[in-house]
């Protein structure tokens, strides 16, 4: 889709070059509008449009200018940028599929292996608190969906915790005191990292994350992520 797309933009701008041709069904040869190609030679055309993937893209061979499709509109022809851009996200684009990036392939997440229930010594899932706990009175003042109870925790001591999980974690400063535990796991439902909330806000080390496996970033989504954005 987005080739059409772009064949389509590709058709709208050619009354921008100076000199504009068609060399095949994804190929135009242009004079390049960034350096003015030749100034000797006004016949000279040395702008390509190409396609790779599922894109076009721009190259100059004297200038060595290499830009997507969406950057060389928004050079040439920056009245029809916004509408590119808004039309590329209407078929499903996101608008920066264009610059060359490699898809990222993410793997499915395999769900039927869900940890939910990480059985700690030193924690506790929110949904076993008894009613009145403290925890839960944070949790229901913060707007959290009690449905979510059960993927969060409670621990009295957070150091103990992290001790726990994570006996080579490497912090010298993790706080001994009771704080509410986001978990964080990566596509394979592992346990990748925890966050501690402090629960009463008597310090400035709100939230102390501690990383159990490396090269992972620590993002939290559930369904309802708006309802959870500021936990
Ligand atoms: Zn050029």
């Amino acid at each position: 889709m987005s080739l059409s797309l772009d064949l389509k933009y590709t058709h709208l701008v050619s009354t921008r070059f100076e000199k504009f041709a068609r060399k095949g069904d994804y190929l135009f040869n242009v004079r390049c509008p960034i350096c003015g190609d030749s100034k000797k030679n006004k016949a000279k055309m040395r702008g390509f449009i190409y396609k790779k993937g599922n894109d076009l893209f721009y190259k100059c061979h004297n200038c060595a200018a290499g830009l997507s499709l969406g950057n060389l509109i928004k050079q040439i022809a920056p009245d029809l940028h916004k509408e590119y851009v808004l039309e590329r996200y209407k078929t499903g684009e996101d608008g920066l599929s264009n610059r060359g990036h490699k898809a990222i392939n993410i793997p499915t997440p395999r769900f039927d292996k869900l940890s939910t229930d990480l059985r700690y010594d030193n924690w506790e899932r929110c949904d076993r608190l008894p009613a009145g706990h403290f925890c839960l009175n944070y949790l229901e003042g913060r707007k959290i969906p009690k449905e979510f109870y059960s993927k969060l925790y409670f621990t009295t001591n957070y150091q103990k915790l992290c001790d726990e999980i994570n006996p080579n974690h490497g912090k010298e400063k993790l706080s001994a005191d009771a704080r509410l535990v986001i978990p964080y796991f990566n596509e394979y439902n592992v346990l990748t990292a925890v966050s501690g909330r402090l629960i009463i806000n008597y310090v400035m080390l709100w939230y102390v994350p501690m990383i159990v496996k490396k090269n992972y970033c620590m993002a939290w989504t559930v369904s309802i992520p708006t309802k959870l954005s500021r936990l």
